[in-house]
């Protein structure tokens, strides 16, 4: 439904190069659709037990920019249903079942903002693609600044005890918990998440984001914003 309606809010342009189109898919034109197809074709594994499906590229960010700052929620299905029809099969396959989809919470004000939390949206879909559930065992617990702009050792200070858990009085005795998040880059926001469900925690943990951003590039980022904003 939210797909059929994108092409009338959006036009007929892709979403991905803002080409005019007459095969969109309806949001990518064929062009970006080969792209995202190649995007996929190695999920990344930036460490241990976390499986990122796309690597954070020109196309794949302007996506996920859509996602969280243009009200374009069902983005995270077609990344993902995109990157199951592709690739998927065998994603998680060697997870104990069920699979828990934790989603990394909003801060309350960004939720208000935002209207939804697009971690939220990506473990929807992974839940649909893949089978399992939602589970919100974790929430924010104080507003924290924004990670985009920290260093790696900032970002570990700011999210450090950002997040607390709210488990069920009992837990379920098998499967793995996914936590889930729009872009992983240090780790940082993933790792304060995993650290919030305990050490003791009883089943395995997990963590899968659409995006891998080499820390490198982020800070690529951060000096290309600076030199924007400084050049006359
Ligand atoms: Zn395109």
């Amino acid at each position: 439904m939210l797909e059929s309606w994108s092409s009338v809010v959006f036009g007929m342009e892709c979403l991905g190069c803002g080409c005019a189109s007459e095969s969109l898919d309806p949001w990518l034109c064929p062009d970006c659709q080969k792209s995202l197809a190649n995007l996929s074709k190695e999920p990344r594994c930036p460490a241990e037990d976390v499986v990122c499906l796309f690597p954070m590229e020109k196309l794949t960010r302007r996506l996920v920019h859509l996602l969280k700052y243009r009200a374009v929620p069902g983005m995270a299905s077609y990344l993902v249903r995109r990157f199951c029809g592709l690739r998927g099969q065998g994603l998680f396959s060697d997870f104990a079942r069920p699979l828990y989809f934790v989603p990394v919470p909003l801060h309350r004000a960004r939720f208000r903002e935002r209207g939804y939390n697009q971690a939220e949206m990506i473990a929807v879909a992974l839940a649909a693609q893949t089978g399992g559930r939602i589970c919100r065992w974790l929430r924010r617990s104080t507003f924290r600044v924004s990670q985009t702009k920290l260093s790696r050792g900032e970002r570990e200070r700011n999210v450090a005890g950002a997040f607390v858990p709210q488990l069920p009085s009992e837990l379920p005795e098998k499967g793995t918990v996914i936590v889930v998040d729009d872009v992983y880059t240090t780790g940082a926001t993933t790792g304060a998440c995993v650290d919030a469900l305990g050490k003791d925690f009883p089943l395995d943990v997990k963590v899968c984001t659409l995006l891998y951003d080499m820390p490198f590039s982020a800070t690529m980022d951060f000096v290309a914003d600076r030199q924007a904003f400084w050049t006359p």
